[in-house]
């Protein structure tokens, strides 16, 4: 699905309006087929006017001509044999986009739908987002057009020993530091690291997060990025003096975010009701059963219907998508775009309070504008779903100190953390006149963090 940019900017005063414009037509006549890049640099552009407005320096320095080309992108050739001895090509991926505030981080995603314009939008968020957490890790995406669904084990390690072949040569705990995203889990990284682990002939654990905790990973960092978004849910719901507990969460995708956001929900008081794969999706109004979920999704890697087949009272509803059902809180987790104008009227319709996005990108534009007309609390996808990276610097942190914190440690840090994200995000809001207004107050709060350092750090 694609998304359609309005021509005007909505929240710039007259003085910063021009070189914000100027800007976006060069981005556009420079990647005109890139979509989902140019939404995302729209996304951010258009919601700082009111931080350029105070520090001119910003537009002087040339910050926005230079955050919208990245520090360097690698495109390379991913040959690989199947099981049947048949030669596969893929196309493998690492945008490098900022490094001004740390070593570039951010996921590999391995899906047939990634392209150069989704690899760039990622990366684009991940420096915003990255900022936000307050830990210094810059931004970066990777990934390739390969589909680890239907492959066996074997075949997934030989294509992910291929894609190392090229990539490590990019890669270390000083240089970037790639994660997983969707497709690539704790058997991706696994090959992935071993195979860095080889031909670079160092156990670098630094060099790769979301590893396995007898390895070098992190506790809390599978469950991260799930926990955090509701745990952000709860903070903006906090402001209003309300909580989670006896709410009905509205949950897509049925992946690692999905899964911990409901696991999560659940422990906070909340009944969620949804999960949702390509296929379609699944209500059980008595709250989804993480176990079976997981049981379907990541050990059987089979499709969420047969969810429904084994639950009583749950159903399942084949091409369509769960925005329908009344919920209180959504949190979609699935995918870009993937809740669009008429979703987002569906669920004000059914009186939504709050909405968090726990993947990256998921609310078009029209969506988001349909929420903030409603005054629907709603938090973007760089605020909502920092957790996941957040953790991951602190697994950074621990392979660097030689250290393993315990699960309960993890956890209340990554509160903590998701506490700062959304009052740095809320407070930015507030002081750039947009109060209430996450959107404008996650980009202003992490725009500020990286356009600082690089006019601290000349012209690179
Ligand atoms: N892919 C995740 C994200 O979108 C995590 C990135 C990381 O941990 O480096 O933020």
């Amino acid at each position: 699905m694609s998304a359609s940019f309005s021509t005007t900017l909505p929240v710039a005063p007259e003085a910063t309006r021009e070189p914000i414009q100027a800007v976006l037509d060069t981005v556009h006549a420079r990647n005109p087929h890139e979509p989902e890049f140019l939404q995302a640099v729209h996304e951010v552009l258009e919601s700082i006017a009111p931080v350029l407005e105070q520090h001119p320096q910003f537009v002087e320095g040339g910050i926005l001509e230079r955050l919208v080309e990245p520090e360097r992108q690698i495109l390379f050739r991913v040959p690989w044999v199947d099981d049947e001895g048949r030669l596969r090509v893929n196309r493998g991926f690492r945008v490098q986009f900022s490094s001004v505030l740390g070593p570039y981080k951010g996921g590999l995603r391995f899906h047939p739908s990634v392209n150069l314009s989704i690899i760039k939008f990622l990366g684009f968020e991940q420096i915003f987002k990255n900022a936000l957490t307050g830990q210094g890790i810059g931004g970066a995406k990777g990934g390739s057009d390969f589909d680890p669904h239907g492959r066996s084990d074997a075949e997934v390690m030989r294509f992910c020993q291929s894609f190392m072949n090229e990539l490590y040569r990019h890669l270390g705990e000083h240089t970037d530091v790639p994660a997983g995203d969707i497709g690539v889990g704790a058997r991706e990284i696994g090959y992935l690291f071993g195979q860095y682990r080889k031909v670079t002939n160092r156990h670098e654990s630094g060099m790769f997060t979301g590893k396995g905790v007898q390895w070098g990973g992190a506790e809390v960092r599978t469950e991260a990025t799930g926990y955090g978004a509701v745990f952000f849910v709860e903070e903006m719901l906090g402001r209003h003096g309300d909580s989670l507990a006896g709410k009905r969460v509205g949950v897509s995708g049925s992946g690692n975010v999905a899964i911990y956001a409901i696991a999560k929900a659940h422990q906070l008081g909340a009944t969620p009701v949804t999960a949702s794969d390509s296929s379609g999706y699944i209500v059980d109004d008595a709250g989804i059963d993480v176990g079976l979920l997981r049981q379907v999704k990541e050990v059987e890697r089979g499709r969420i219907s047969e969810y429904a087949v084994r639950r009583s009272g749950a159903r399942f509803v084949e091409a369509a998508r769960p925005w329908e059902v009344p919920v209180d809180v959504a949190v979609p987790s699935a995918t870009q775009n993937e809740l669009d104008e008429a979703d987002a009227d569906a669920l004000i319709g059914n009186g939504v309070r709050a909405v968090a996005e726990g993947a990256n990108m998921p609310s078009t534009p029209e969506a988001i504008e349909a929420f903030r007309r409603a005054g629907v609390l709603f938090g973007p996808g760089k605020a909502a779903n920092a957790g996941g990276v957040a953790t991951s610097a602190l697994e950074m942190s621990q392979n660097a100190a030689r250290q393993r914190w315990s699960f309960d440690d993890s956890e209340a840090k990554l509160r903590s953390i998701m506490k700062d994200v959304h009052d740095a995000a809320f407070d930015a809001a507030e002081r750039y006149g947009h109060p209430g207004d996450y959107v404008v107050g996650a980009n202003s709060a992490g725009f500020e963090r990286v356009a600082h350092a690089m006019l601290a750090q000349g012209v690179i």
